[in-house]
């Protein structure tokens, strides 16, 4: 089975286990365990911040930053097309009583100054007031694209000048940094905080990072645990965890990878490909007979595996557990289907 649904199916490769055996553990609600402390100084320092928290998932800490920025009432401003808003089931109104106000970012899912300022909604004796952007980098939906820091500048820029912090998810800013060939911190420097997953390209089991100022920071800890949150001897997976952070370079595999097969698919008789910038890459099937299920229904049968993400529009997603080898097996798979 080739299996590019998502890239979280990785399993971890014998250092992550062994770093797993050999954690030094402590209670990490007490802030006792040297393992994951090491790893929330490493991974502030990755993305420029002051300081991060262990979280166990993306979705925990984009909905930590959300509770963590905001006041119960206010309204956020979200991209359309983005995760915190689209996946993770109305978080922001069930956890955080917040009211949703949506930017469409265009093409490339970044919203323009001029839309944070027009979404921009100030505090009155009838209007609720706004407490926070979220940005998104790689945007997911959009196909992966790697966000340039001046758009991610631009747009945080216009939110500051109106006094809104703002909160980058990051899910998969270490393939966005890769992709434009810029330090991590580069891509991030301009947002007040930053999520990222360890699970996802990086390769890690379990895990994410929130990072930002240190007073932050601290809020927000008590709001993990406030979320369910709070992990004791946690050192158990920050160490793989901490093997993940070594992994930022290995992404442009996955990102050569996602290209040759883009490529080759795009070749195919009723797909068409956009060229992908990172390591997802998403297929168009309004060419050819089949709809988004009928088309994973056809690669299933031949045990390649991807997602539906629209009626004619499935996501493949390339991670460290596919090879290029497994890119000419897939294309020619999906060329026997057609
Ligand atoms: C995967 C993802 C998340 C959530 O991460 P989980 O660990 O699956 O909860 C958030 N944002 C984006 C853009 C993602 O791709």
């Amino acid at each position: 089975m080739i299996d590019l649904r998502s890239d979280t199916v990785t399993k971890p490769d014998e250092a992550m286990r062994e770093a797993a055996l050999t954690a030094d553990v402590g209670d990490d609600v007490y802030g006792e365990d040297p393992t994951v402390n090491e790893l929330e100084a490493q991974a502030a320092e990755l993305v420029g911040k002051e300081a991060a928290l262990y979280v166990p998932t993306g979705t925990m800490g984009n909905q930590l930053a959300a509770r963590t920025h905001t006041e119960r009432g206010q309204e956020i401003l979200v991209e359309r097309e983005s995760h915190i808003y689209k996946w993770e089931l109305g978080g922001l109104a069930q956890l955080s009583s917040l009211q949703v106000r949506t930017l469409d970012g265009g093409e490339r899912g970044i919203p323009t100054p001029e839309q944070v300022r027009e979404g921009y909604v100030e505090e009155d004796a009838h209007r609720p007031g706004t407490g926070l952007l979220s940005l998104e980098n790689t945007h997911n939906s959009k196909g992966g694209v790697a966000i340039e820091p001046e758009k991610i500048e631009a747009a945080a820029a216009a939110a500051h000048d109106l006094g809104l912090p703002v909160h980058l998810d990051g899910a998969r800013v270490c393939n966005a940094a890769v992709a434009l060939d810029v330090p991590v911190h580069e891509v991030t420097e301009s947002v007040d905080t930053v999520m990222f997953c360890l699970s996802k390209g990086l390769g890690a089991p379990v895990g994410s990072m929130l990072a930002g100022p240190e007073e932050f920071i601290a809020k927000a800890r008590r709001n993990r645990k406030l979320f369910g949150g709070g992990m004791r001897q946690a050192g158990i997976i920050a160490g793989p965890g901490l093997e993940a952070l070594g992994n930022v370079e290995r992404l442009a595999d996955d990102h050569a990878n996602a290209k040759a097969l883009a490529a080759g698919l795009d070749d195919l008789p009723g797909l068409s490909v956009a060229e992908p910038e990172t390591n997802i890459v998403l297929v168009d099937t309004s060419d050819s007979a089949l709809d988004a299920d009928e088309f994973l229904a056809a690669c299933e049968e031949v045990d390649v595996i991807g997602s539906k993400f629209g009626e004619q529009t499935v996501r493949f997603c390339t991670h460290w557990d596919v090879d290029s080898a497994d890119m000419e097996t897939t294309i020619e798979r999906v060329a026997s289907v057609l």
